[in-house]
């Protein structure tokens, strides 16, 4: 059972001085994920009721700085590989099971793959990688999937596979009403799942999925039914899921109305996707409730 550290809960975007690199101890990493923030400006395209991301502030940094940016990942990646991240009193008492870089995360404050030059910053990430001889460190794609289309986020796509890349697409929902609910967005749920679709026909996806309570309801039974539904759909047409990770909020979120699932909700939600949507599944849970 995956369980919930302290650090685990410090997902702090800001490093230091830095703008757009930050280190996370990551659950879904089992490890230390290296955090690019493509979206300094915390502009998004979805308005999730359970985003972490403090959008009542203004924020301080508007433009991505790309040299800025790679000198800031080239100076955390000495960090951590040198061991002196360890020395951190936010890292000093990771367990050692832990202590491994896994990968560079483009994440932030909004969707990363709205960010213009997408193709050129996967390159140029990729080529750092590649110079410190980092090989089996994956990037990974966190994503809303919401901007597949665009061909300048497929050629991003593109240098992901050729770089082991992992993309972990976010599909909460199996109705457009609950997808409406959850993710607050003018983008049709359809393009979501289309565009989820035609990924997964090139390359085996990930799909990240939160559930949580709602005004204190959970998912029902006909809205997990849906999205198990639209797991199928996708693997009907062809597309290859790698794994599905069902979590739930872990930290305080923007939303009041907003609340972790229990520890055996996060279960028989899981149980009943892998069963039904034949997909291997993990879980990761919220604070004990
Ligand atoms: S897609 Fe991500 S950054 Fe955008 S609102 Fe949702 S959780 Fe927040």
């Amino acid at each position: 059972m995956p369980t919930t550290l302290p650090q685990h809960t410090q997902h702090s975007r800001r490093y230091e001085q830095n703008k757009f690199v930050y280190p996370v101890l990551s659950r879904r990493s089992r490890g230390i994920s290296i955090g690019i923030n493509l979206n300094p400006d915390k502009v998004c395209n979805f308005d999730c009721i359970y985003c972490q991301v403090n959008r009542r502030s203004e924020a301080e940094t508007r433009f991505v700085e790309t040299d800025r940016l790679l000198h800031e990942l080239g100076d955390m990646l000495d960090f951590v590989t040198s061991g002196d991240i360890w020395h951190d009193p936010q890292f000093e008492s990771v367990p050692e099971h832990l202590r491994r870089l896994n990968d560079f995360a483009f994440s932030g404050d909004g969707e990363p793959t709205t960010f213009r030059n997408f193709d050129a910053i996967i390159d140029q990430v990729a080529q750092l990688k590649r110079d410190r001889g980092l090989q089996n460190v994956k990037l990974v794609l966190i994503t809303n999937a919401s901007m597949f289309h665009r061909p300048v986020v497929q050629r991003g796509l593109a240098l992901l596979d050729q770089n082991n890349g992992e993309i972990w697409a976010k599909l909460e929902a199996g109705t457009e009403a609950y997808y409406q609910l959850v993710e607050r967005t003018k983008i049709p749920f359809q393009q979501v799942l289309d565009n989820i679709t035609a990924a997964a026909q090139v390359r085996p996806l990930v799909i990240q999925s939160l559930f949580m309570r709602v005004n204190g309801d959970p998912p029902s039974d006909a809205e997990i039914d849906a999205f198990i539904e639209r797991l199928n759909d996708i693997q009907a047409s062809g597309g290859r899921l790698k794994l599905v990770q069902i979590y739930t909020v872990a930290r305080q979120p923007a939303e009041s109305f907003v609340a972790p699932l229990t520890h055996a909700e996060v279960d028989a939600l899981a149980a009943r996707v892998e069963s039904a949507a034949r997909v291997p599944v993990e879980r990761y849970y919220g604070p004990d409730v």
